[in-house]
């Protein structure tokens, strides 16, 4: 049994002082220090807040490489960006690109208190088995959970994409998941959403609706808005993913709500990509369950959770059009969900949930409360977010800043095996 003692708990909900947590690989007993019965491993946690770790609703750790990358560039709309940037990429990834952006990548959650991912992922050069290769990475060797899916297109040879997804999906733990992966309307045939919808009857992750591009292919090419398409072939299946949802109409928010799919939210990729924003307003209006994802816009999600804060605000033309209960209610569906894959409890720090935990120094220079502790969570612990521990599965993966893994040496293979993909690329 370990303990973590002198903590701060908040987990969303509560805010509670000076306690105890005993655990294993989830939470065995939640306490008062005057209390505590010991235990044979302690971690002190004086001066900081102990938290659920974060989870990431939609990421691509394939973009892991694409940093500093020198391509010529000069997008005028968000299918040159993918052509001329993303789709050049995830051709050349072979096996080891993936399992060392999938080290890279878990190593970076780790440091910024992610400790469970939705990954959509794409790999030209090896399709089957990918999924597979990251779980490897990922789960077995970094520690962390993950969903994981590979984005069918016909792009790539669709039968290889369907299978590793079905494949990938006949295992699962409380570690790791599958959910059906699909690229996006305007890189999908008919024939290809037919063969899914028919060979499969389970939730997808798939982007809808990123960009206009998107939508104005759909409609000239199907006669039919994005969600709509996806209505027609049976694909809005309950617990579905569909990430972002900028450019969806009041009829297709109706669709997404009444089928259960769940949006995921990446405001800091659509800022970046300039293909506007998603109007929260509405969705909350028609009741559509939101997540919030980074779109694999680096690794810092205390970044995107504040982004997502202070874009809905401006986008909703009001400081109230998304409040502080909204960022909650954000983050606690993406607990849902990825709960809802897992077969665990997450989120919240009681007794039989999981024992992911971060620990983050926070000395607060005002007075703290359950009434306000949200408050403080947002504009300070979010605003310097540095966790010094991190727990997955109650294993202790980081400990006073440091990884108990070879961190250097992996960084200087991924530095080789970016330097051979850039030059595949030239
Ligand atoms: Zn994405």
């Amino acid at each position: 049994m370990k303990a973590i003692i002198n903590a701060n708990i908040f987990d969303y909900e509560n805010y509670i002082e000076n306690q105890y947590i005993l655990f294993e690989n989830q939470i065995i007993e939640v306490g008062a220090m005057e209390n505590y019965p010991g235990a044979l491993y302690e971690i002190n946690a004086k001066n900081s807040i102990v938290m659920p770790g974060f989870v990431v609703g939609h990421t691509h750790i394939y973009s892991t490489f694409a940093r500093g990358i020198n391509l010529s560039f000069s997008p005028k709309n968000f299918k040159d960006i993918l052509e001329q940037l993303w789709w050049k990429i995830d051709a050349k990834l072979g096996k080891d690109e993936i399992f060392y952006s999938a080290l890279v990548a878990g190593i970076e959650f780790l440091k910024s208190g992610v400790t469970t991912v939705f990954d959509h992922h794409a790999s030209g050069a090896l399709i089957r088995n990918s999924l597979n290769t990251l779980k490897e990475a990922l789960i077995d060797n970094i520690g962390l959970r993950g969903i994981f899916c590979f984005e069918t297109s016909d792009r790539f040879p669709v039968r290889k994409c369907i299978d590793e997804n079905l494949e990938f999906l006949q295992n699962n733990s409380q570690m790791y998941a599958g959910i059906f992966g699909l690229h996006a309307s305007l890189s999908l045939s008919d024939k290809t959403l037919k063969t899914i919808a028919e060979e499969y009857n389970g939730p997808i992750h798939i982007h809808v609706a990123e960009s206009i591009d998107d939508v104005d292919y759909s409609v000239s090419n199907y006669g039919l808005t994005v969600v709509e398409r996806l209505n027609k072939f049976g694909l809005l299946r309950k617990n579905s993913i569909l990430a972002h949802c900028v450019h969806v109409s009041e009829k297709e928010l109706g669709l997404i709500s009444k089928n259960n799919c769940y949006v995921a939210l990446n405001v800091s990729s659509n800022m970046n990509n300039a293909v506007g924003l998603p109007n929260y307003k509405k969705m909350k209006t028609f009741n559509v369950k939101t997540i919030v994802g980074n779109d694999g816009l680096g690794f810092n999600f205390a970044r995107e959770l504040l982004a997502l804060l202070f874009s809905m605000k401006l986008n909703g033309h009001s400081p109230l059009a998304f409040n502080l209960n909204d960022l909650k209610n954000v983050i606690t569906n993406t607990y849902e969900i990825a709960q809802y894959y897992l077969n665990v409890k997450l989120g919240r720090i009681l007794p039989g949930y999981a024992a992911d935990f971060v620990i983050v120094p926070y000395t607060p220079p005002t007075p703290i409360d359950k009434t306000n502790a949200f408050s403080h969570f947002v504009y300070g612990i979010l605003d310097n977010f540095k966790p010094s521990h991190g727990i997955v599965n109650g294993k202790i993966l980081m400990e006073n800043h440091k990884i108990n893994l070879q961190v250097n040496e992996i960084y200087s293979i991924a530095r080789k095996i970016a330097q051979r993909l850039w030059e595949s690329l030239i």
